[in-house]
């Protein structure tokens, strides 16, 4: 069962894993303390040997940066050497479009791969293990349809049935398999099965597929083959090939391991080490590439790399970084049973870095903004204003920010009625335009439908921040942009693509789960200074001041800069929970 982890601070106190994580003093995960006890027993010669294996039919997603972590980061830390192996051995669902995004992704998380390998070039070899298997007798060409086969498996608590090809002799099948390698057979006419057990408990070991004929043509072995190893076959036996030493996987491929130690055992190989670990399962969305795959293609989002999407390159255009995003597969660890994270945590993690890193400006996040007429300031004038760019931050130092007679302000910070304790704008009521000057609301300027149309306002001279000698205090302090010099900008507001915590685990078919309003599109008008940073691409990632983290988009014009919210400034989720 899953179990979901509500608020982000029970998991930075790491109590999801506390565990799984050993008490004699070091924080050591089970996986590293595995690899210690390797090491310390000199196996292997005291190397070590990881790889991450993706299979290229989809793009890898914050599950698969968990295990790019796990795999690039073990090896880091103990001077070892990982390799990058596309799991490229069903012809059909893969393609090279795959496999330079996932290159890009994982470089971009921040690892770089010894080698990068193909498990396709592995088919001769694995070809030779098949044939090996054969003439020790312990595998056999079967005839039967795969609903034969499926029915004569058993159940996991009746053994399963053994049939008439099981005995075929050595000779009928190496002529069999041989001329199935060669194309005689039309696909399913016949498999190739090792001859492991049909009354084992376990039923991945009672006589498992190993190879079946597909005519297809294959991404990088083009028509060469009309004869695939099935996963179990390829999988762990490129990892003996490769001589890693710790092959780290998924809980779901623990009843593989018998079968993964059986193959190497048969077969004399490299014995590599297959470890599980619990894969990573987040709030409101969906980790599976097939599920990915079709909100892609039926266009619930905008492709592979929409930043509602779980994917790296969604995460990516959504405005994380990689160290956020090693940050979080850090913080969340190795656990050896199923969970589920709070997406909340994913968002911490961004949110901590972008408070120390983004220069904060001002936009003015509105369809319609409401014009401020500040009465008193000359009409003409232009004051360049300094604005701090990091308070948490001074070396980050500051930046000019004009400010002339007429501004434009977000129309929730103002209110004709203000209930008490409204702190923004109001009729009679004073403010500091940040950065600026107090200003006093004298007039509500409406037009004949009664709709608010603009402010008249006075500014108090002495009142400019940074030589403030008006002695006036003001609670509030609001945004603004100066009306002859804000630029149009289009603002992408993203919410959680998916309205249910846990979609995977629900009966509902999950493109119903959907939420409606994922994505709000809205208008803003932002200061020069981010258009001119847009414009040289040099600093992509900015907090809009009280609206929260947003990143350039590569949607973005010269002449229109388009803008992702990465997250709010807070979680305001998390008062929800509280709340309900
Ligand atoms: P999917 O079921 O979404 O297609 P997969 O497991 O088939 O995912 P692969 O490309 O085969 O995807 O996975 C590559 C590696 O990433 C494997 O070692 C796999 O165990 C690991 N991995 C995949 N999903 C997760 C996850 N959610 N959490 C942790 N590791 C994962
Ligand atoms: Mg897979």
């Amino acid at each position: 069962m899953a179990e979901a982890t509500k608020e982000p601070e029970e998991s930075l106190a790491g109590e999801n894993n506390s565990s799984d994580r050993n008490n004699a003093g070091n924080s050591l995960n089970f996986i590293e303390q595995i690899v210690e006890d390797d090491l310390a027993a000199g196996k292997n010669g005291g190397r070590i040997h990881t790889r991450f294996p993706p299979e290229p039919n989809g793009y890898l997603h914050i599950g698969h940066a968990k295990s790019i972590c796990l795999n690039f980061g073990l090896a880091d830390k103990y001077g070892g050497q990982t390799n990058l192996r596309f799991d490229d051995t069903n012809p059909v669902t893969e393609d090279t479009e795959y496999v330079d995004s996932i290159k890009n992704d994982v470089r971009w998380l921040g690892f770089e791969w010894e080698n990068e390998f193909y498990a396709s070039d592995y088919f001769d070899q694995l070809y030779q293990f098949a044939e090996t298997l054969i003439q020790k007798g312990l595998a056999y060409v079967d005839d039967s349809t795969s609903e034969e086969i499926a029915a004569q498996k058993g159940t996991p608590t009746e053994p399963g049935r053994m049939n008439q090809y099981r005995d075929r002799s050595v000779d009928e099948n190496l002529d069999l398999f041989r001329r199935m390698k060669a194309g005689e057979f039309p696909d399913g006419a016949k498999v190739l099965r090792a001859k492991v057990d049909m009354a084992s408990p376990n039923m991945h070991m009672r006589d498992p597929i190993i190879y079946r004929i597909k005519h297809a043509h294959h991404h990088r072995t083009g028509n060469a083959w009309c004869l695939y190893p099935m996963y179990d076959f390829a999988h762990g036996q490129s990892d003996s090939i490769e001589h890693i030493t710790h092959s780290l996987c998924t809980l779901e491929f623990e009843v593989h391991r018998p079968l993964y130690e059986w193959f190497i055992d048969q077969l004399n190989i490299f014995p590599s080490r297959q470890i599980e670990f619990a894969r990573l399962n987040l709030t409101y969305t969906v980790m599976s590439k097939r599920k990915l795959k079709q909100l892609v293609e039926e266009g619930h989002v905008s492709g592979w790399d929409d930043p509602r999407m779980p994917t790296i390159a969604g995460i990516r255009r959504r405005g994380y970084t990689p160290a956020s995003i090693r940050e979080f597969a850090d913080r969340i660890g190795i656990a050896k049973r199923d969970n589920l994270i709070d997406v909340g945590l994913l968002e911490f993690c961004i949110r901590e870095e972008l408070n120390k890193t983004t220069h904060r400006v001002m936009a003015v996040l509105d369809e319609k903004p409401l014009k401020l007429v500040i009465t008193n300031y000359e009409v003409g004038r232009e004051e360049i204003m300094h604005i701090e760019n990091n308070p948490e931050d001074p070396s980050a130092g500051d930046r000019e920010v004009p400010f002339s007679r007429e501004v434009y302000i977000e129309r929730d910070d103002f209110m004709e009625n203000p209930p008490k304790k409204f702190f923004r704008l109001f009729p009679g009521g004073m403010v500091r335009l940040k950065g600026a000057y107090i200003i006093k609301c004298d007039e509500v300027v409406k037009d004949n439908a009664g709709e608010i149309i603009e402010l008249r306002c006075s500014y108090i001279p002495e009142s400019r921040s940074g030589s403030d000698t008006s002695g006036i205090n003001v609670k509030g302090t609001i945004h603004w942009v100066s009306v002859p010099h804000a630029v149009e900008a289009e603002v992408r507001l993203y919410d959680r693509l998916f309205s249910v915590e846990n979609p995977a685990a629900d009966e509902r078919e999950f493109r119903e789960l959907l939420n409606p309003n994922s994505l709000e599109v809205v208008r803003a008008f932002v200061e020069p200074a981010l258009v001119e940073a847009a414009r040289s691409e040099a600093i992509r990632n900015f907090q809009f001041i009280r609206k929260g983290y947003f990143v350039l988009d590569s949607d973005s014009t010269t002449d229109k800069p388009v803008f992702n919210r990465t997250v709010t400034l807070k979680d305001s989720w998390a008062k929800e929970v509280k709340k309900g």
